[in-house]
C-alpha cells in the first residue's frame, strides 16, 4: 500500500464534496441549510461546494420553499442529464440492459432471451454487448456522456486490475470477462455479482431502505445471496457475493449443477423445482413453467407437495443465512423469487422460524422485493453512480470525439 499522502486542503474539499453529493443524491431536493444539517458542514462549506458543482452542471437549482419568516429558500437537486450510466444483467433466462440519467430514470431498455444452458463465452459476450449497443442507440445518449457501464453476472467475481469470472455451473473458470468485453466497447466497466447489484438496489430504492444489514437472495435458475451493510456490499477477501446456493442442506442428496451433490440450489432453483416435480407443464421455458406450476398448485397435490417442500428448503437456507450473518433484513428477489415470495412468504417465513436460532430470527425481518426483475441491472448501474459521487468517474469532455473514448478507470468502484 503506498504510503498515506499528508491530508491537504484539497483532499479535505474532495472530502466535503462527495459527503455533500451523496447527502443532495438521497434527499433531493433539499435546500444548502437542509444540507448543513445533514452532513454537518458549515454553511460556507455548503455554499462553496454547490457553487462549484452547479458551474460544473452537476447540481441544478429546482424552486423554492418557504422558510419561516426569512428569504425563501432554494432548492437543489443533482441535475438529472449530466451524465448517464448503464446496466446489464447477465443472468441466467435472459441479458438485460437498461439506461438510466443520473437520477435513475430509465431512458432506454434491451431484453434479449437466453437459453438457460446458452452460456457459451461467445454468446453471452456478444449479447452484452449488443444490448449495450441497443440502449445508447435507442436513448440518443452520446458514449462521451455515460460514466460508465455496470454489469451484475451469476458466480464468483474476483476484482483485479480487470474482473474476472468463476462461473462453475456454466464452466467459467477464471473467464477475463472485463478483457474480453474490451474489444467491443472502451466505456469504464463496473462488474460485480448480481446478487450483490440486486441489493444495492433494494437497499437504495427498494425493500432494504432503512436497513442497517440486509442480505438479498436472488433466485432464479440458480441462486445467490448478497450480503450489504451499510450501504455496501460487503466483499470477503476477492469474492462478491455469496454461493449461498451450493450450501449444502442433504448430505448426499440431489445432483447439483455444479458437479457436487445436496446443495440448496438442487432443491430451490427454478430448474430444480420444475425438475423435481417432474409432469409435462403447459409452457417450455422456464420462467413461464415455474409460473404454470405455482398457478397448478391451487388444484394438483402434486405441484402443491413440491411447492410445499420448496418452501421448506428455502426457508432452512434463509435460517443458515440469519445464523451466519445476523441480518436486520432478508430480502427475496430475482424472478422466482418474486414469484415464490408473493405465494410462498408465510410458509418460507415457518421454516426460517423452525431452522434459525431464535435470537437472531427476532431481529430479522423477510420480505420480497419492491424493484420487480430489473434489480440486477439496476442495482449494476448504481456502480458507477458510487464512483461518480465519490469523485472517481466524470463524463468526458463535451467536445470530445464519441470514438475517441478511453476507459477512466479500472471498473472499481474508487
Ligand atoms: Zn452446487
Amino acid at each position: 500500500m503506498p504510503e498515506r499522502r499528508r491530508w491537504t486542503v484539497r483532499d479535505l474539499r474532495r472530502d466535503n464534496r462527495c459527503v455533500l453529493l451523496w447527502s443532495l443524491y438521497f434527499d433531493q431536493p433539499c435546500s444548502r441549510q437542509d444540507l448543513s444539517e445533514a452532513t454537518g458542514l458549515s454553511s460556507a462549506s455548503v455554499s462553496n461546494v454547490i457553487r462549484e458543482a452547479i458551474h460544473e452542471g452537476i447540481v441544478i437549482e429546482a424552486g423554492s420553499v418557504d422558510s419561516d419568516g426569512g428569504r425563501p429558500r432554494v432548492l437543489l437537486r443533482i441535475n438529472p442529464d449530466h451524465g448517464y450510466v448503464a446496466g446489464i444483467d447477465v443472468g441466467e433466462t435472459r441479458i438485460r440492459a437498461e439506461l438510466f440519467d443520473l437520477t435513475m430514470t430509465v431512458r432506454a431498455n434491451a431484453d434479449y432471451p437466453l437459453e438457460p444452458r446458452e452460456h457459451g463465452v461467445d454468446v453471452v459476450v456478444e449479447k452484452i454487448l449488443s444490448c449495450l449497443s441497443a440502449v445508447l442507440r435507442d436513448s440518443g445518449v452520446p458514449p462521451r456522456a455515460i460514466l460508465g457501464v455496470g454489469i451484475g453476472v451469476p458466480g464468483v467475481v474476483e476484482q483485479g486490475a480487470e474482473a474476472v469470472l468463476y462461473g462453475q455451473t456454466y464452466g467459467w473458470d477464471g473467464l477475463p470477462l472485463e478483457r474480453l468485453l474490451r474489444a467491443g466497447t472502451s466505456l469504464p466497466l463496473y462488474i460485480d455479482n448480481g446478487a450483490n447489484t440486486a441489493g444495492l438496489a433494494e437497499l437504495w430504492f427498494g425493500a432494504g431502505q432503512g436497513a442497517r444489514h440486509a442480505v438479498v437472495c436472488l433466485i432464479g435458475s440458480g441462486l445467490g445471496a448478497g450480503i450489504i451493510g451499510n450501504g455496501v456490499a460487503e466483499r470477503a477477501g476477492t469474492s462478491s457475493g455469496t454461493e449461498w446456493g451450493h450450501t449444502t442442506v442433504m448430505v448426499g442428496g440431489r445432483d447439483c449443477r455444479c458437479g457436487s451433490r445436496g446443495h440448496l440450489e438442487a432443491y430451490v432453483g427454478a430448474e430444480a423445482i420444475i425438475d423435481r416435480y417432474g409432469l409435462p407443464l403447459p409452457r417450455t421455458d422456464e420462467e413461464s413453467a415455474l409460473a404454470a406450476l405455482v398457478e397448478l398448485a391451487g388444484t394438483s397435490p402434486e405441484a402443491a407437495r413440491v411447492l410445499d417442500e420448496t418452501a421448506l428448503y428455502l426457508g432452512a437456507g434463509i435460517a443458515d443465512l440469519i445464523n451466519l450473518f445476523r441480518p436486520d433484513r432478508i430480502i427475496l428477489g430475482g424472478w422466482a423469487g418474486l414469484l415464490l415470495g408473493q405465494h410462498l412468504l408465510p410458509a418460507i417465513r415457518a421454516s426460517a422460524r423452525a431452522h434459525a436460532l431464535r435470537h437472531p430470527f427476532d431481529q430479522t425481518t423477510i420480505t420480497v422485493g419492491r424493484l420487480g426483475p430489473d434489480a440486477v441491472a439496476r442495482g449494476a448501474a448504481t456502480l458507477p453512480i458510487q464512483a461518480f459521487l465519490n469523485g472517481a468517474a466524470t463524463p468526458r469532455r463535451a467536445d470530445a470525439a464519441d470514438d475517441d473514448i478511453r476507459p477512466t478507470g479500472t471498473g472499481r468502484v474508487g
